[in-house]
């Protein structure tokens, strides 16, 4: 099986990406969604963040009160490498969790959703790099229509990640997202087969 890292700037159309490889039945698991899942509610995380960060950052039912702790580690980096070092690991536990289950079921591809494979340099722990990338008009003007973000603030958000061409060169396979969904979802299958008549395998970590 190919453990199939999918990549690309904000609003390159990952997420659309995603949704269409589930709908083709393969397993799409998004680094995003476990960093919640490992602190729900009732998890051993969400216990930790309680333990490191108080009753403070907790809400009424018990859960972690996402916003309240987003806003205590956002201007204090040495908070921030602590909520971390709580979900980096219990992320990675569960992500190889799920890479054994996908492999045990027999399944040929499954793919991890993950906006800063190459900021935080995990090349290493995929057989393969999917990057989606867009022309850089297109981006900013599909960025301001899902956030309503200002020009400004769209621009600022797209400068602080790394260049598209970055992404470009350390992929595998690059599906560009100018054109429609329709013309996506044709990029979508090229890359599938290419991906299933190669299945030597390459990831060296976890
Ligand atoms: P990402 O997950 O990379 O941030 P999304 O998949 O959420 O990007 O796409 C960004 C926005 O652009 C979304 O609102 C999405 O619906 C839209 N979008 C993505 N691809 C296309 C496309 N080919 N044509 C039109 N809109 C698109």
């Amino acid at each position: 099986m190919l453990w199939v890292g999918l990549t690309g700037g904000i609003a390159s159309g990952k997420s659309t990406v995603a949704r269409m490889l589930a709908a083709k039945g393969y397993t799409v698991v998004s680094a995003d969604g476990l960093a919640h899942d490992v602190i729900a509610k009732g998890t051993e995380g969400a216990a930790r963040v309680r333990a490191e960060f108080g009753s403070d950052v907790m809400a009424a039912d018990g859960s972690v009160d996402r916003s309240e702790l987003g806003s205590v580690v956002f201007s204090n980096p040495s908070l921030r490498r602590k909520l971390e070092e709580i979900i980096h690991p219990a992320v990675r536990k569960r992500a190889e969790e799920i890479r054994l289950e996908c492999e045990t079921r027999g399944e040929k591809l499954a793919f991890y959703e993950i906006p800063l494979l190459f900021e935080k340099k995990l090349e290493s722990h995929y057989d393969r790099i999917i990057t989606v990338t867009v022309e850089s008009s297109i981006q900013l003007a599909r960025l301001m229509a899902r956030t309503g973000l200002s020009k400004a603030e769209a621009v600022k958000r797209i400068g602080a990640q790394l260049s598209q061409d970055l992404k470009i060169k350390g992929a595998d396979f690059v599906i560009r997202n100018d054109g429609s969904e329709s013309e996506l979802a044709v990029e979508v299958d090229r890359v599938t087969s290419a991906l299933l008549t190669n299945q030597t395998p390459r990831r060296s970590s976890n």
